[in-house]
């Protein structure tokens, strides 16, 4: 806030002999908040995805919010924008298929509405004998129930043929299990694992969309799956069955019953060749950081700055995942007013008020994008810190902050240094809310970053609600009054971090619970995994204190190629694989260090 605007706010309150400048002052801060929410909540910046056009509207108007209370940017760097590149999705890039009889002649099929690559198929030929596998499914041993779909079948260098879902006409409880590994995902790791060198997935007569092709998906993985992958039409498929010799009605049905000794069969006389091409779409994303520089000397001063930081990219209409809209609402705007133009607005009003104040350190002012595609924008500013990350005394999140009910906010990632209890404590002594500290600092917001990265950290929350990612996350159901009474409090938190000659000591918590993986994953194995790595393997963004992985020696930087036998080419087989290990029985892990390959033996442990 700028001095003319202060003094005009005294005028008004002598004037009028009712309030306390001071009471005006938050009057302003409130409406400067809920200008500022209403705005990045609005229509016109379209639910602001990252990468879109709505998420760079979002940026400018930041940007034009801190250049007005005179932020700069970092130093070296002449734009607030830090931009990054992630895989915004993938089309097919014209993938054929072709049948070649034994006895002469040949067919190919081309267009996507005949033959389309899966979107995590490698670009790539592959040229076999076929083998019909039945769905495809293999059901973990661990899961004491055995399905196995390739029982009995050779398929080593071959083509497999499997049907898209899972039998249709099962038990409920057996289709519950079977459910679970019916994603295409797993479908392509079983049949690569088994020695497949190609995949086509076919739509039965009794499934849902039979006959047609699989949508490409969604997909932020960067690198393909080691296999080449696609699915095709019943156009396209009639040849191959035309060689078995067989009426894919019926060979569904039988597979339907749920049956599991069902067993596929190679098919006779014919060679396939599937040229798969999957063009990766890579977009760029804009985190946008800033600081407001020390306004005395730093001579003496143990590191140096202090940050403070929101993601302000959110689900734009919901199309590519997270989005829980209701039938009724599918396609709207996500507005994400909690989720989270409350906490960018929280952000922006400590940078106001710190603009105004003596500062013994620099304050760092991150914006986030990407958080919502998996922590994205934070990773991207952590992995290629553009200021040493040592020289952070501590990073404090705002995330989903707008909704305090019962004047409840929660701070998580308390454990991550001994001060923040006293310090939390001391501060909220003028803002008096009833703080509710959780240490764990392995949240699913972009504070996990900054734990991995060893900083000193907290991340602001006022909880879930009825509204989460739903286009109903509007500005007119935020609690502006309270929501800036967390940005007061967190000033509060930051001003004594700025005048304390000493920074907080980093403390690593071990992690209870595992994140970021598949819900009901029961093993606990301490990797991070690090979600924006285009590396062909599994790239470790950390490994949790005192759990499994660092027991094994792994440690950040490493990449995972291979667990338990099971090859590792991505995040995803690797989240598969870990359904195959045994609480308590060591497993066999292979991962590249720098160059060097190396070997060593985790032992999962069961999550609490
Ligand atoms: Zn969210």
């Amino acid at each position: 806030m700028n001095k003319t605007f202060r003094l005009i706010l005294g005028i008004v309150g002598a004037a009028f002999l009712v309030a306390t400048p001071q009471a005006q002052t938050a009057t302003a801060v409130q409406s400067r908040t809920k200008t500022q929410v209403e705005t990045l909540a609005s229509d016109k910046f379209e639910g602001r995805l990252t990468g879109s056009p709505g998420e760079k509207l979002a940026a400018d108007y930041i940007i034009s919010e801190l250049k007005r209370m005179g932020a700069k940017p970092l130093p070296g760097m002449t734009d607030f924008r830090m931009p990054f590149t992630f895989t915004a999705g993938s089309k097919d890039g014209g993938t054929t298929l072709t049948v070649t009889k034994d006895a002469g002649g040949a067919q190919t099929f081309t267009g996507a509405a005949t033959v389309q690559a899966l979107s995590f198929s490698d670009t790539s030929e592959a040229t076999g004998r076929v083998v019909f596998a039945g769905y495809g499914l293999v059901v973990p041993e661990a899961q004491n129930f055995g399905y196995d779909s390739y029982a009995g079948l050779e398929v080593k260098d071959k083509i497999v043929v499997v049907l898209r879902y899972f039998p249709e006409d099962a038990d409920q409880k057996t289709r519950a299990i079977l459910a679970r590994y019916a994603d295409l995902r797993y479908k392509a790791q079983a049949a690569r694992q088994r020695g497949a060198t190609g995949m086509v997935v076919i739509t039965g007569p009794r499934s849902p969309n039979s006959g047609a092709v699989v949508p490409m998906s969604f997909d932020t993985a960067i690198a393909g799956s080691g296999l080449v992958a696609a699915s095709a039409s019943s156009e396209a498929f009639a040849p191959i069955m035309a060689a078995a010799g067989k009426s894919l009605e019926d060979v569904q049905k039988e597979l339907d019953g749920g049956n599991p000794h069902v067993a596929g069969f190679a098919v006779p006389g014919i060679t396939v060749t599937l040229k798969a091409n999957v063009i990766r779409q890579q977009q760029t994303g804009n985190n946008v950081v800033a600081y407001l520089p020390a306004t005395t000397p730093l001579t003496g001063v143990t590191k140096p700055w202090v940050a403070v930081g929101a993601h302000y990219d959110h689900l734009g209409r919901g199309t590519t995942g997270g989005s829980l809209a209701g039938k009724d609402e599918l396609n709207q705007i996500h507005h994400g007013a909690d989720d989270n133009a409350s906490g960018t607005a929280t952000a922006l009003a400590i940078a106001e008020a710190f603009s105004a104040q003596p500062r013994k350190r620099h304050l760092l002012v991150a914006f986030w994008s990407g958080e919502e595609l998996g922590l994205l924008g934070s990773a991207a500013f952590v992995a290629k810190p553009p200021v040493p990350l040592d020289s952070l005394a501590a990073y404090l999140n705002f995330d989903m902050v707008g909704r305090v009910a019962d004047n409840k906010l929660t701070v998580q990632a308390t454990g991550t240094s001994t001060m923040w209890p006293k310090l939390l404590e001391q501060a909220n002594i003028a803002a008096g809310f009833d703080l509710v500290l959780q240490e764990d600092p392995y949240q699913p917001t972009d504070v996990g970053s900054f734990n991995t990265a060893g900083v000193a950290c907290l991340t602001f929350f006022t909880g879930a609600h009825q509204e989460y990612h739903k286009p109903s996350d509007t500005a007119d159901k935020i609690n502006y009054e309270d929501l800036v009474r967390v940005g007061e409090l967190a000033s509060g938190v930051v001003k004594r971090l700025m005048d304390s000659a000493e920074a907080p000591l980093f403390t690593k918590v071990e992690q209870k619970t595992e994140t970021g993986g598949r819900a009901g994953l029961r093993l606990f194995t301490g990797t991070i995994p690090d979600y924006a790595s285009d590396v062909k393997g599994l790239l470790l963004g950390g490994v949790i204190g005192g759990g499994p992985a660092e027991q094994a020696g792994l440690a950040k930087g490493d990449v995972v190629i291979e667990i338990a036998g099971q090859s590792i080419t991505n995040i995803y087989d690797y989240t598969f694989a870990l359904e195959l290990l045994k609480i308590g029985q060591p497993a066999k892990v292979i991962y590249m260090r720098g160059s060097e390959k190396r070997e060593t033996s985790l032992t999962p442990a069961a999550r609490k």
